[in-house]
């Protein structure tokens, strides 16, 4: 039987830098980043179906009683999902999944996905991460509150997670997630297992 793919989530803090790690590992690595659904409009520069599939709440709503996330979650006001069927079959086909979701949607995954590996990544230092969220220059001054409160309530979760990568240098930290994925697929009990359940 072929060896089914992993389920890699990705969450952390909002600045610490995530989505340029993912960016970066999908190009280096063949594998499937998952892409969300959401009731956000469009940054400049953002593609439908490229980084969102973007749509209306009342869309999303008839989405969550359809069965359709995987997981799904309010962030900042505005509702995001993973939609469930193409994970299942990239999983399925053998291919890796990444998921790039905040925490409260890593924590519905934990309980429907058992054999998920969950990395947390962290900034170098909480100032960093308050730079970063202001470099970023995408907020109004309401949103960045809302984002360094959570952010810094967001660094207790990391508990909850099987791994932490500090990302100091996205090359380092990139190396950091590929070695993760390397020895994780070097589980005695994956390999015995070899399945993925979604409950
Ligand atoms: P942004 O609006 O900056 O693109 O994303 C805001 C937050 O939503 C980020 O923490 C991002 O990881 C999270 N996010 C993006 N897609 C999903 C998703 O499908 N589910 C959940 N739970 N969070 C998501």
């Amino acid at each position: 039987m072929p060896q089914k793919g992993l389920l890699v989530i990705i969450s952390g803090p909002s600045g610490a830098g995530k989505g340029t790690i993912c960016k970066s590992f999908v190009e280096r690595n063949d594998c499937w980043i998952s892409v969300s659904a959401t009731t956000r409009q469009p940054r400049i520069g953002e593609v439908e179906g490229i980084n969102y599939f973007f749509m209306s709440r009342e869309e999303f709503e008839n989405k969550i009683a359809d069965n359709d996330f995987l997981e799904y979650a309010e962030v900042y006001g505005n509702l995001y999902g993973t939609p469930k069927s193409r994970v299942e079959d990239i999983l399925n086909s053998g291919k890796d999944v990444i998921l790039e979701i905040d925490i409260q949607g890593a924590m519905q995954v934990k309980e429907r996905v058992k054999e998920g590996v969950f990395i947390f990544i962290m900034p170098p230092s909480m100032e960093e991460l308050k730079q970063r969220i202001i470099k970023r220059g995408s907020e109004t001054p309401e949103s960045l509150s809302k984002r360094f409160a959570s952010a810094f309530e967001e660094m207790n979760f990391i508990s909850k997670y099987d791994y932490a990568v500090v990302n100091d240098t996205v090359e380092l930290a990139v190396k950091k997630v590929e070695s993760i994925i390397t020895a994780e697929k070097c589980r005695v009990g994956r390999i015995i297992e070899n399945n993925v359940h979604i409950k």
